[in-house]
Protein backbone atom coordinates (compact mmCIF):
# COMPACT_ATOMS: atom_id res chain seq x y z
CA UNK A 1 0.00 0.00 0.00
CA UNK A 2 1.85 3.44 -0.76
CA UNK A 3 1.89 5.52 2.25
CA UNK A 4 0.77 9.07 2.85
CA UNK A 5 3.28 12.06 2.28
CA UNK A 6 2.94 15.00 4.49
CA UNK A 7 5.41 16.91 2.60
CA UNK A 8 3.60 16.21 -1.33
CA UNK A 9 -0.28 15.23 0.08
CA UNK A 10 -1.18 14.25 -4.04
CA UNK A 11 2.13 12.43 -4.64
CA UNK A 12 1.90 9.22 -2.16
CA UNK A 13 5.18 7.57 -1.19
CA UNK A 14 4.54 3.93 -3.23
CA UNK A 15 5.40 0.89 -1.58
CA UNK A 16 3.55 -2.64 -0.29
CA UNK A 17 3.86 -5.86 -1.69
CA UNK A 18 1.03 -5.79 -4.70
CA UNK A 19 2.30 -5.34 -7.53
CA UNK A 20 0.51 -3.78 -10.72
CA UNK A 21 3.03 -3.80 -13.33
CA UNK A 22 3.50 -7.52 -14.63
CA UNK A 23 7.54 -7.75 -13.59
CA UNK A 24 8.76 -6.67 -10.45
CA UNK A 25 11.18 -4.94 -12.69
CA UNK A 26 9.12 -3.14 -14.40
CA UNK A 27 6.99 -2.54 -11.07
CA UNK A 28 10.55 -1.61 -9.45
CA UNK A 29 11.14 1.19 -11.95
CA UNK A 30 7.67 2.69 -11.52
CA UNK A 31 8.02 3.05 -7.91
CA UNK A 32 11.57 4.81 -8.25
CA UNK A 33 9.54 7.46 -10.58
CA UNK A 34 6.76 7.90 -8.35
CA UNK A 35 9.73 8.02 -5.26
CA UNK A 36 11.40 10.76 -6.90
CA UNK A 37 8.19 12.87 -7.37
CA UNK A 38 7.27 12.22 -3.74
CA UNK A 39 10.81 13.24 -2.20
CA UNK A 40 10.89 16.18 -4.95
CA UNK A 41 11.09 19.78 -4.52
CA UNK A 42 7.52 20.83 -6.68
CA UNK A 43 6.28 17.66 -7.78
CA UNK A 44 2.66 19.05 -9.40
CA UNK A 45 5.52 20.90 -11.96
CA UNK A 46 7.29 17.24 -12.39
CA UNK A 47 10.46 19.39 -10.81
CA UNK A 48 12.50 16.89 -8.56
CA UNK A 49 15.41 19.17 -7.44
CA UNK A 50 18.47 22.19 -9.00
CA UNK A 51 15.59 24.27 -10.42
CA UNK A 52 14.61 22.47 -13.76
CA UNK A 53 15.55 18.57 -13.23
CA UNK A 54 12.37 16.82 -14.39
CA UNK A 55 11.31 12.93 -13.82
CA UNK A 56 9.17 13.63 -17.02
CA UNK A 57 8.37 15.79 -19.61
CA UNK A 58 5.05 17.00 -19.33
CA UNK A 59 2.25 15.17 -17.47
CA UNK A 60 0.48 13.22 -21.06
CA UNK A 61 4.43 12.05 -21.31
CA UNK A 62 4.86 11.01 -17.65
CA UNK A 63 1.28 9.33 -17.70
CA UNK A 64 2.26 7.60 -20.92
CA UNK A 65 5.52 5.93 -18.89
CA UNK A 66 3.37 4.82 -16.50
CA UNK A 67 0.77 3.11 -18.92
CA UNK A 68 4.31 1.37 -20.77
CA UNK A 69 5.51 0.44 -17.51
CA UNK A 70 2.41 -1.16 -16.16
CA UNK A 71 1.57 -2.91 -19.50
CA UNK A 72 5.38 -4.07 -20.95
CA UNK A 73 6.00 -7.40 -21.15
CA UNK A 74 9.82 -8.41 -19.69
CA UNK A 75 10.86 -9.00 -23.83
CA UNK A 76 10.23 -4.95 -24.30
CA UNK A 77 12.39 -2.27 -23.76
CA UNK A 78 10.99 1.10 -23.26
CA UNK A 79 12.77 4.03 -25.17
CA UNK A 80 12.62 7.53 -23.57
CA UNK A 81 13.83 10.86 -25.20
CA UNK A 82 14.31 13.82 -22.73
CA UNK A 83 11.42 12.58 -20.36
CA UNK A 84 8.73 11.38 -22.92
CA UNK A 85 8.27 7.65 -24.43
CA UNK A 86 8.37 7.50 -28.06
CA UNK A 87 8.75 3.21 -28.40
CA UNK A 88 8.46 0.27 -26.72
CA UNK A 89 10.77 -2.03 -28.84
CA UNK A 90 10.58 -5.67 -28.99
CA UNK A 91 14.30 -6.76 -27.44
CA UNK A 92 14.40 -9.68 -25.25
CA UNK A 93 14.51 -11.12 -21.70
CA UNK A 94 17.79 -10.17 -20.79
CA UNK A 95 17.86 -6.23 -22.30
CA UNK A 96 17.06 -3.24 -20.15
CA UNK A 97 13.81 -2.16 -19.41
CA UNK A 98 13.93 0.89 -20.44
CA UNK A 99 16.48 2.86 -21.77
CA UNK A 100 16.61 6.72 -21.70
CA UNK A 101 18.63 9.75 -23.18
CA UNK A 102 17.78 13.05 -21.43
CA UNK A 103 19.19 16.53 -22.43
CA UNK A 104 22.02 15.79 -25.11
CA UNK A 105 22.73 18.61 -27.70
CA UNK A 106 24.83 17.79 -30.31
CA UNK A 107 28.12 19.24 -29.26
CA UNK A 108 27.79 23.34 -31.78
CA UNK A 109 24.74 23.51 -30.28
CA UNK A 110 25.05 22.69 -26.74
CA UNK A 111 24.99 25.83 -24.72
CA UNK A 112 22.10 27.19 -22.25
CA UNK A 113 20.20 29.90 -24.45
CA UNK A 114 19.57 26.53 -27.20
CA UNK A 115 18.31 24.83 -24.28
CA UNK A 116 16.00 27.33 -23.25
CA UNK A 117 14.38 27.74 -26.58
CA UNK A 118 13.96 23.79 -26.93
CA UNK A 119 12.82 23.36 -23.57
CA UNK A 120 9.89 26.08 -23.79
CA UNK A 121 9.70 24.55 -26.98
CA UNK A 122 8.72 21.63 -25.46
CA UNK A 123 11.54 19.32 -27.12
CA UNK A 124 13.73 18.85 -24.39
CA UNK A 125 14.11 18.70 -21.02
CA UNK A 126 16.68 18.41 -17.95
CA UNK A 127 16.85 15.33 -15.88
CA UNK A 128 19.63 16.59 -13.49
CA UNK A 129 21.56 13.63 -12.66
CA UNK A 130 19.06 10.74 -10.54
CA UNK A 131 16.17 13.32 -11.34
CA UNK A 132 15.08 12.12 -15.03
CA UNK A 133 16.81 8.70 -14.09
CA UNK A 134 14.54 8.42 -11.24
CA UNK A 135 17.57 7.39 -9.00
CA UNK A 136 16.96 10.30 -6.24
CA UNK A 137 16.69 9.23 -3.08
CA UNK A 138 15.89 12.76 -1.62
CA UNK A 139 18.53 14.77 0.04
CA UNK A 140 20.11 12.00 1.89
CA UNK A 141 21.14 11.09 -1.58
CA UNK A 142 24.26 13.65 -1.00
CA UNK A 143 24.70 13.52 2.45
CA UNK A 144 27.58 10.74 2.36
CA UNK A 145 29.42 12.50 -0.26
CA UNK A 146 29.62 15.59 1.82
CA UNK A 147 30.12 13.94 4.93
CA UNK A 148 33.38 12.36 3.42
CA UNK A 149 34.55 15.77 2.08
CA UNK A 150 34.67 17.25 5.18
CA UNK A 151 36.14 14.52 7.26
CA UNK A 152 38.92 14.26 4.34
CA UNK A 153 39.31 18.17 5.06
CA UNK A 154 39.19 17.36 8.68
CA UNK A 155 41.82 14.42 8.39
CA UNK A 156 44.29 17.24 5.65
CA UNK A 157 43.73 20.65 8.08
CA UNK A 158 42.16 19.40 11.30
CA UNK A 159 43.60 16.42 13.21
CA UNK A 160 40.85 14.59 11.61
CA UNK A 161 37.69 16.03 13.73
CA UNK A 162 35.74 18.99 13.16
CA UNK A 163 34.44 20.68 16.57
CA UNK A 164 34.76 23.55 17.55
CA UNK A 165 35.33 24.25 13.48
CA UNK A 166 33.04 26.44 11.52
CA UNK A 167 31.73 25.88 7.74
CA UNK A 168 30.16 28.29 5.76
CA UNK A 169 27.74 27.39 3.34
CA UNK A 170 24.78 28.31 1.35
CA UNK A 171 21.69 26.50 -0.54
CA UNK A 172 19.48 24.11 1.07
CA UNK A 173 17.49 22.69 -2.19
CA UNK A 174 17.40 19.23 -2.99
CA UNK A 175 20.67 18.78 -2.76
CA UNK A 176 22.11 21.66 -0.78
CA UNK A 177 20.06 21.04 1.87
CA UNK A 178 22.32 17.52 2.80
CA UNK A 179 25.03 19.83 4.05
CA UNK A 180 23.26 21.09 7.93
CA UNK A 181 23.29 17.54 8.54
CA UNK A 182 26.38 16.63 6.75
CA UNK A 183 27.74 18.75 8.88
CA UNK A 184 26.52 18.16 12.22
CA UNK A 185 27.19 14.43 11.22
CA UNK A 186 30.52 15.64 11.30
CA UNK A 187 30.66 17.40 14.34
CA UNK A 188 31.27 20.91 13.13
CA UNK A 189 28.92 24.33 13.40
CA UNK A 190 27.32 24.76 10.29
CA UNK A 191 26.13 28.00 9.30
CA UNK A 192 23.52 27.39 5.69
CA UNK A 193 22.49 30.71 4.14
CA UNK A 194 19.56 30.52 1.78
CA UNK A 195 17.34 33.30 0.32
CA UNK A 196 13.74 31.16 0.39
CA UNK A 197 12.74 30.61 4.07
CA UNK A 198 10.73 28.34 3.27
CA UNK A 199 13.49 25.98 1.73
CA UNK A 200 15.12 26.24 5.24
CA UNK A 201 11.84 25.60 7.23
CA UNK A 202 11.34 22.63 5.23
CA UNK A 203 15.21 21.51 5.74
CA UNK A 204 14.15 21.61 9.49
CA UNK A 205 10.76 19.70 9.72
CA UNK A 206 12.61 16.99 7.98
CA UNK A 207 15.15 16.80 10.25
CA UNK A 208 17.99 17.69 8.23
CA UNK A 209 18.54 21.00 9.70
CA UNK A 210 18.54 22.25 14.00
CA UNK A 211 17.94 25.96 13.99
CA UNK A 212 16.61 29.05 11.92
CA UNK A 213 18.34 32.40 13.15
CA UNK A 214 16.52 35.65 13.12
CA UNK A 215 19.36 37.70 11.83
CA UNK A 216 22.98 37.62 10.57
CA UNK A 217 24.24 38.67 14.73
CA UNK A 218 21.85 35.78 15.97
CA UNK A 219 23.63 32.57 13.36
CA UNK A 220 27.02 34.00 14.34
CA UNK A 221 26.37 34.15 17.66
CA UNK A 222 24.26 30.67 17.53
CA UNK A 223 27.52 29.08 15.83
CA UNK A 224 30.20 30.97 18.32
CA UNK A 225 28.90 29.26 21.21
CA UNK A 226 28.76 25.84 19.57
CA UNK A 227 31.98 26.25 18.17
CA UNK A 228 33.39 27.11 21.63
CA UNK A 229 31.55 24.38 23.48
CA UNK A 230 33.11 22.12 20.51
CA UNK A 231 28.99 21.45 19.95
CA UNK A 232 27.75 20.26 17.15
CA UNK A 233 25.53 22.25 15.47
CA UNK A 234 23.48 23.43 11.97
CA UNK A 235 21.87 26.80 11.73
CA UNK A 236 20.31 28.24 9.17
CA UNK A 237 20.19 31.38 8.00
CA UNK A 238 17.49 33.39 5.64
CA UNK A 239 19.61 35.63 3.56
CA UNK A 240 20.95 36.39 0.08
CA UNK A 241 24.33 34.81 0.24
CA UNK A 242 26.03 37.18 -2.41
CA UNK A 243 25.72 39.39 0.75
CA UNK A 244 26.53 37.44 3.65
CA UNK A 245 29.34 36.14 2.58
CA UNK A 246 31.12 39.42 1.82
CA UNK A 247 29.03 40.82 5.44
CA UNK A 248 31.14 38.13 7.15
CA UNK A 249 34.30 38.64 5.53
CA UNK A 250 34.05 42.63 6.44
CA UNK A 251 33.32 41.50 9.70
CA UNK A 252 36.87 40.39 9.29
CA UNK A 253 35.29 36.67 10.76
CA UNK A 254 37.09 33.66 9.08
CA UNK A 255 35.27 30.09 8.66
CA UNK A 256 37.24 27.18 8.91
CA UNK A 257 35.84 26.28 5.80
CA UNK A 258 33.42 27.76 2.97
CA UNK A 259 31.48 26.28 -0.09
CA UNK A 260 28.61 26.89 -1.75
CA UNK A 261 25.47 25.20 -3.14
CA UNK A 262 23.02 27.57 -4.16
CA UNK A 263 21.95 26.84 -7.59
CA UNK A 264 24.47 28.82 -9.32
CA UNK A 265 24.04 26.66 -12.42
CA UNK A 266 21.03 28.63 -13.69
CA UNK A 267 20.95 32.05 -13.23
CA UNK A 268 17.46 32.32 -14.59
CA UNK A 269 15.80 29.36 -12.50
CA UNK A 270 18.03 28.99 -10.06
CA UNK A 271 20.20 31.63 -8.45
CA UNK A 272 18.67 34.84 -7.27
CA UNK A 273 20.55 38.11 -7.46
CA UNK A 274 21.43 39.99 -4.35
CA UNK A 275 18.51 42.80 -3.80
CA UNK A 276 15.67 40.60 -5.65
CA UNK A 277 12.54 39.34 -3.55
CA UNK A 278 11.49 35.82 -4.78
CA UNK A 279 8.26 37.29 -6.27
CA UNK A 280 10.08 39.68 -8.30
CA UNK A 281 12.63 36.65 -9.17
CA UNK A 282 9.08 34.68 -10.21
CA UNK A 283 8.12 37.34 -12.30
CA UNK A 284 11.39 37.99 -14.69
CA UNK A 285 11.92 34.39 -15.28
CA UNK A 286 8.80 34.62 -17.74
CA UNK A 287 9.00 38.61 -18.28
CA UNK A 288 13.16 39.46 -18.83
CA UNK A 289 14.84 36.72 -17.94
CA UNK A 290 18.20 38.66 -19.73
CA UNK A 291 17.99 41.04 -16.38
CA UNK A 292 18.16 37.80 -14.02
CA UNK A 293 21.30 36.44 -15.89
CA UNK A 294 23.22 39.85 -15.71
CA UNK A 295 21.98 40.25 -12.29
CA UNK A 296 22.89 36.97 -11.12
CA UNK A 297 26.73 37.13 -12.57
CA UNK A 298 27.19 40.14 -10.79
CA UNK A 299 26.11 38.80 -7.52
CA UNK A 300 28.05 35.35 -8.46
CA UNK A 301 31.16 38.05 -8.38
CA UNK A 302 30.28 39.24 -4.82
CA UNK A 303 29.53 36.24 -3.79
CA UNK A 304 32.99 34.36 -5.57
CA UNK A 305 35.25 37.39 -4.18
CA UNK A 306 34.14 36.70 -0.48
CA UNK A 307 34.38 33.00 -1.24
CA UNK A 308 38.49 33.98 -2.16
CA UNK A 309 38.79 36.29 0.73
CA UNK A 310 38.30 33.31 2.83
CA UNK A 311 40.57 31.29 0.72
CA UNK A 312 43.77 33.79 1.37
CA UNK A 313 42.91 34.14 5.30
CA UNK A 314 43.72 30.28 5.27
CA UNK A 315 40.03 29.39 5.28
CA UNK A 316 39.75 25.61 3.43
CA UNK A 317 37.37 26.70 0.28
CA UNK A 318 35.94 24.50 -2.38
CA UNK A 319 33.47 24.61 -5.16
CA UNK A 320 31.12 21.61 -4.27
CA UNK A 321 29.56 20.99 -8.15
CA UNK A 322 27.46 24.60 -8.51
CA UNK A 323 29.19 25.53 -11.52
CA UNK A 324 29.69 28.48 -9.32
CA UNK A 325 33.55 29.30 -10.11
CA UNK A 326 32.60 29.20 -13.92
CA UNK A 327 29.96 31.88 -13.38
CA UNK A 328 32.34 33.85 -12.04
CA UNK A 329 35.23 34.06 -13.76
CA UNK A 330 32.49 34.86 -16.46
CA UNK A 331 31.51 37.88 -14.57
CA UNK A 332 35.29 38.66 -14.70
CA UNK A 333 36.53 36.72 -11.63
CA UNK A 334 40.06 36.11 -12.98
CA UNK A 335 41.20 33.93 -10.33
CA UNK A 336 37.87 32.37 -9.34
CA UNK A 337 39.39 28.74 -10.26
CA UNK A 338 42.22 29.10 -7.47
CA UNK A 339 39.35 27.80 -5.80
CA UNK A 340 39.22 23.84 -6.38
CA UNK A 341 36.59 21.10 -7.68
CA UNK A 342 35.76 18.69 -4.32
CA UNK A 343 36.49 15.74 -6.37
CA UNK A 344 40.06 17.00 -7.39
CA UNK A 345 41.00 17.87 -4.49
CA UNK A 346 39.47 15.25 -2.21
CA UNK A 347 37.64 12.26 -3.76
CA UNK A 348 39.99 11.34 -6.63
CA UNK A 349 41.66 8.85 -5.21
CA UNK A 350 38.43 7.02 -3.90
CA UNK A 351 37.24 7.24 -7.43
CA UNK A 352 40.46 5.93 -8.65
CA UNK A 353 39.38 2.78 -7.41
CA UNK A 354 35.92 3.08 -8.33
CA UNK A 355 34.53 3.35 -4.86
CA UNK A 356 31.55 6.15 -4.90
CA UNK A 357 28.14 6.87 -4.26
CA UNK A 358 25.98 3.25 -4.27
CA UNK A 359 22.58 3.40 -3.10
CA UNK A 360 20.06 1.05 -2.55
CA UNK A 361 15.75 1.14 -2.26
CA UNK A 362 13.32 -0.86 -0.49
CA UNK A 363 10.53 -1.19 -2.91
CA UNK A 364 8.66 -2.40 -0.14
CA UNK A 365 8.11 0.43 1.35
CA UNK A 366 9.70 -0.77 4.45
CA UNK A 367 12.26 0.68 6.69
CA UNK A 368 13.19 -3.28 8.34
CA UNK A 369 14.40 -3.87 4.91
CA UNK A 370 17.19 -1.70 4.98
CA UNK A 371 17.81 -2.18 8.53
CA UNK A 372 18.52 -5.63 7.89
CA UNK A 373 20.77 -4.71 4.16
CA UNK A 374 22.65 -2.23 7.06
CA UNK A 375 23.34 -5.18 9.26
CA UNK A 376 24.67 -6.91 6.02
CA UNK A 377 26.49 -4.47 5.13
CA UNK A 378 28.84 -4.53 8.88
CA UNK A 379 29.01 -8.49 8.99
CA UNK A 380 30.19 -8.35 5.26
CA UNK A 381 32.66 -5.28 5.18
CA UNK A 382 33.82 -5.38 8.65
CA UNK A 383 37.49 -3.69 8.03
CA UNK A 384 36.16 -1.18 5.58
CA UNK A 385 36.06 1.61 8.03
CA UNK A 386 34.07 4.05 5.51
CA UNK A 387 31.69 2.03 5.00
CA UNK A 388 31.40 0.80 8.78
CA UNK A 389 31.69 4.23 10.41
CA UNK A 390 29.23 5.85 8.06
CA UNK A 391 26.30 2.97 8.74
CA UNK A 392 26.78 3.32 12.44
CA UNK A 393 26.08 7.50 11.73
CA UNK A 394 23.46 7.23 9.32
CA UNK A 395 21.35 4.78 11.31
CA UNK A 396 20.88 7.06 14.23
CA UNK A 397 21.25 10.22 11.94
CA UNK A 398 19.68 10.43 8.59
CA UNK A 399 16.05 10.16 8.58
CA UNK A 400 13.89 8.66 5.71
CA UNK A 401 12.42 10.02 2.70
CA UNK A 402 10.14 8.54 0.88
CA UNK A 403 11.06 4.69 -0.06
CA UNK A 404 13.62 3.85 2.58
CA UNK A 405 16.76 4.04 1.30
CA UNK A 406 20.33 3.94 1.88
CA UNK A 407 23.55 5.03 0.16
CA UNK A 408 27.34 3.67 1.06
CA UNK A 409 30.08 4.18 -0.64
CA UNK A 410 31.29 1.09 -2.17
CA UNK A 411 33.75 0.18 -5.06
CA UNK A 412 34.53 -2.63 -7.35
CA UNK A 413 33.28 -6.21 -6.59
CA UNK A 414 31.80 -4.36 -3.11
CA UNK A 415 28.63 -3.43 -4.71
CA UNK A 416 28.32 -6.64 -6.80
CA UNK A 417 28.94 -8.77 -3.54
CA UNK A 418 26.62 -6.27 -1.53
CA UNK A 419 23.46 -7.04 -4.33
CA UNK A 420 24.19 -10.50 -5.18
CA UNK A 421 23.90 -11.50 -1.46
CA UNK A 422 20.74 -9.09 -0.61
CA UNK A 423 18.86 -11.08 -3.94
CA UNK A 424 19.50 -14.07 -2.13
CA UNK A 425 17.52 -12.66 1.36
CA UNK A 426 14.81 -11.27 -1.25
CA UNK A 427 14.87 -15.13 -2.71
CA UNK A 428 14.70 -16.89 1.12
CA UNK A 429 11.55 -14.40 1.78
CA UNK A 430 13.46 -12.43 4.54
CA UNK A 431 13.32 -8.98 2.88
CA UNK A 432 9.34 -7.56 2.65
CA UNK A 433 10.21 -7.11 -1.20
CA UNK A 434 13.04 -6.28 -4.19
CA UNK A 435 15.29 -3.83 -3.60
CA UNK A 436 16.52 -1.64 -6.22
CA UNK A 437 20.45 -0.64 -6.63
CA UNK A 438 21.58 2.58 -8.34
CA UNK A 439 24.37 5.02 -8.15
CA UNK A 440 24.93 8.54 -8.73
CA UNK A 441 26.26 9.65 -12.36
CA UNK A 442 28.61 11.54 -10.23
CA UNK A 443 30.56 7.59 -10.09
CA UNK A 444 34.17 6.45 -11.36
CA UNK A 445 32.96 5.18 -14.82
CA UNK A 446 30.09 7.12 -15.09
CA UNK A 447 30.89 10.66 -15.53
CA UNK A 448 32.59 12.90 -17.92
CA UNK A 449 32.16 16.87 -16.36
CA UNK A 450 35.40 18.72 -16.95
CA UNK A 451 34.42 21.37 -14.24
CA UNK A 452 33.32 19.10 -11.56
CA UNK A 453 34.13 14.91 -12.04
CA UNK A 454 36.98 15.09 -14.76
CA UNK A 455 38.16 18.31 -13.70
CA UNK A 456 42.41 18.46 -13.41
CA UNK A 457 42.38 14.82 -14.74
CA UNK A 458 46.14 13.58 -14.40
CA UNK A 459 46.44 13.09 -18.64
CA UNK A 460 44.13 15.85 -19.53
CA UNK A 461 41.17 14.00 -20.66
CA UNK A 462 39.15 16.29 -18.89
CA UNK A 463 36.32 16.87 -21.42
CA UNK A 464 36.57 13.38 -23.12
CA UNK A 465 33.12 12.08 -22.82
CA UNK A 466 33.80 8.73 -24.50
CA UNK A 467 33.58 7.18 -20.98
CA UNK A 468 29.88 7.42 -19.90
CA UNK A 469 28.74 6.98 -23.22
CA UNK A 470 30.81 3.16 -23.29
CA UNK A 471 29.85 2.48 -19.42
CA UNK A 472 26.04 3.03 -20.85
CA UNK A 473 26.96 0.69 -23.97
CA UNK A 474 28.38 -1.70 -21.32
CA UNK A 475 25.65 -1.36 -18.79
CA UNK A 476 22.81 -1.86 -21.87
CA UNK A 477 25.02 -4.89 -22.86
CA UNK A 478 25.21 -6.51 -19.08
CA UNK A 479 21.17 -6.39 -18.93
CA UNK A 480 20.77 -3.49 -15.96
CA UNK A 481 16.94 -2.91 -15.77
CA UNK A 482 17.30 0.98 -16.45
CA UNK A 483 20.07 2.93 -18.40
CA UNK A 484 20.29 6.43 -18.91
CA UNK A 485 22.69 8.46 -20.38
CA UNK A 486 22.24 12.18 -19.41
CA UNK A 487 23.78 15.66 -20.86
CA UNK A 488 23.56 19.30 -20.08
CA UNK A 489 24.68 19.55 -15.93
CA UNK A 490 24.96 22.82 -14.35
CA UNK A 491 24.26 25.21 -17.37
CA UNK A 492 22.02 22.55 -18.95
CA UNK A 493 24.18 22.28 -22.08
CA UNK A 494 27.30 21.47 -23.09
CA UNK A 495 28.59 21.09 -19.43
CA UNK A 496 28.66 17.21 -19.03
CA UNK A 497 27.69 13.86 -20.18
CA UNK A 498 26.81 11.65 -17.83
CA UNK A 499 25.80 8.03 -17.52
CA UNK A 500 23.41 6.47 -15.07
CA UNK A 501 22.00 2.56 -14.10
CA UNK A 502 19.51 0.82 -12.23
CA UNK A 503 18.95 -3.36 -11.29
CA UNK A 504 16.11 -4.66 -9.70
CA UNK A 505 16.84 -7.46 -7.12
CA UNK A 506 13.75 -9.31 -7.21
CA UNK A 507 15.00 -12.50 -5.62
CA UNK A 508 15.28 -14.40 -9.37
CA UNK A 509 18.37 -16.14 -10.32
CA UNK A 510 18.26 -13.52 -13.51
CA UNK A 511 18.25 -10.96 -11.22
CA UNK A 512 21.33 -12.60 -9.90
CA UNK A 513 22.98 -12.33 -13.48
CA UNK A 514 22.20 -8.82 -14.04
CA UNK A 515 23.23 -7.87 -10.79
CA UNK A 516 26.18 -9.58 -11.75
CA UNK A 517 27.49 -8.00 -15.06
CA UNK A 518 25.94 -4.61 -14.97
CA UNK A 519 27.25 -3.87 -11.65
CA UNK A 520 30.75 -4.98 -12.04
CA UNK A 521 31.16 -4.49 -15.23
CA UNK A 522 29.97 -1.02 -14.50
CA UNK A 523 32.64 -0.22 -11.61
CA UNK A 524 35.45 -2.02 -13.98
CA UNK A 525 35.12 0.53 -16.33
CA UNK A 526 35.27 3.18 -13.44
CA UNK A 527 38.84 1.70 -12.59
CA UNK A 528 39.65 1.10 -16.32
CA UNK A 529 39.05 4.84 -16.56
CA UNK A 530 41.38 6.20 -13.93
CA UNK A 531 43.89 3.52 -14.33
CA UNK A 532 44.09 4.65 -18.21
CA UNK A 533 44.49 8.32 -17.45
CA UNK A 534 47.83 7.05 -15.07
CA UNK A 535 46.16 6.81 -11.61
CA UNK A 536 48.48 4.75 -9.46
CA UNK A 537 45.53 3.62 -7.37
CA UNK A 538 43.60 2.92 -10.24
CA UNK A 539 46.43 0.91 -11.87
CA UNK A 540 46.98 -1.01 -8.64
CA UNK A 541 43.06 -1.73 -8.56
CA UNK A 542 43.06 -3.31 -11.57
CA UNK A 543 46.08 -5.18 -11.23
CA UNK A 544 44.52 -6.54 -7.87
CA UNK A 545 41.09 -7.00 -8.89
CA UNK A 546 41.41 -8.56 -12.52
CA UNK A 547 39.24 -5.75 -13.91
CA UNK A 548 39.85 -6.39 -17.85
CA UNK A 549 42.34 -3.88 -17.95
CA UNK A 550 44.32 -3.39 -21.06
CA UNK A 551 47.41 -1.34 -21.47
CA UNK A 552 48.88 -0.16 -24.10
P1 LIG B 1 17.86 23.64 -5.76
O1 LIG B 1 17.44 24.48 -6.91
O2 LIG B 1 16.94 22.60 -5.24
O3 LIG B 1 18.23 24.60 -4.52
C1 LIG B 1 19.04 25.74 -4.65
C2 LIG B 1 18.85 26.60 -3.39
O4 LIG B 1 19.69 27.77 -3.52
C3 LIG B 1 17.43 27.10 -3.22
O5 LIG B 1 16.97 26.74 -1.95
C4 LIG B 1 17.53 28.60 -3.43
O6 LIG B 1 16.60 29.31 -2.63
C5 LIG B 1 18.96 28.87 -2.99
N1 LIG B 1 19.53 30.10 -3.54
C6 LIG B 1 19.55 30.53 -4.83
N2 LIG B 1 20.23 31.68 -4.94
C7 LIG B 1 20.67 32.00 -3.70
C8 LIG B 1 21.44 33.05 -3.18
N3 LIG B 1 21.94 34.01 -3.97
N4 LIG B 1 21.71 33.06 -1.85
C9 LIG B 1 21.22 32.09 -1.03
N5 LIG B 1 20.47 31.07 -1.48
C10 LIG B 1 20.22 31.01 -2.80
O7 LIG B 1 19.27 23.03 -6.16
P2 LIG B 1 20.01 21.74 -5.53
O8 LIG B 1 19.42 20.49 -6.08
O9 LIG B 1 20.13 21.88 -4.05
O10 LIG B 1 21.45 21.88 -6.19
C11 LIG B 1 22.30 22.97 -5.82
C12 LIG B 1 23.52 23.03 -6.72
O11 LIG B 1 24.37 21.91 -6.46
C13 LIG B 1 23.16 22.96 -8.21
O12 LIG B 1 23.97 23.86 -8.91
C14 LIG B 1 23.48 21.55 -8.58
O13 LIG B 1 23.80 21.40 -9.96
C15 LIG B 1 24.68 21.26 -7.69
N6 LIG B 1 24.84 19.84 -7.38
C16 LIG B 1 26.06 19.37 -6.97
C17 LIG B 1 26.21 18.01 -6.63
C18 LIG B 1 27.47 17.43 -6.14
O14 LIG B 1 27.68 16.27 -6.30
N7 LIG B 1 28.30 18.18 -5.50
C19 LIG B 1 25.15 17.15 -6.73
C20 LIG B 1 23.94 17.67 -7.15
C21 LIG B 1 23.79 18.99 -7.44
Amino acid sequence: MPKPNPRHPDFPIPGGPERRARTWRAEGLLRLMENVLAVGEAPEKLIVYAALGRAARTWPAHDAIVKALLEMEEDQTLVIQSGKPVGLLRTHKDAPMVIMANCNLVGQWAKADVFYDLERKGLICWGGLTAGAWQYIGSQGVIQGTYEIFMRIAERRFKGKLEGRFILTAGLGGMGGAQPLAGRMAGAAILCVDVDAERAEKRREIGFLDEIATDLDDALARIEAARAEGRALSVALVGNAAEVFPEIAARGITPDIVTDQTSAHDLVYGYVPAGYDLDRVRRLREQNPEELIEAGRESITHHVRAMLTFQERGAEVFDNGNLIRTQAKEGGVENAFSIPIFTEAYLRPLFARAIGPFRWMALSGEESDIARIDDLLLEMFPDNKIVTNWIRLARENVPFEGLPARIAWLGHGERTELAKAVNRLVASGELAGPIAFSRDHLDAGGMAHPNIMTEGMRDGSDAIADWPLLDAMALCSSGADLVAIHSGGGGYAGYMTSAGVTVVADGTEDADTRIDLSLTNDTALGVIRYADAGYADALDEAQKKSVGHIRT
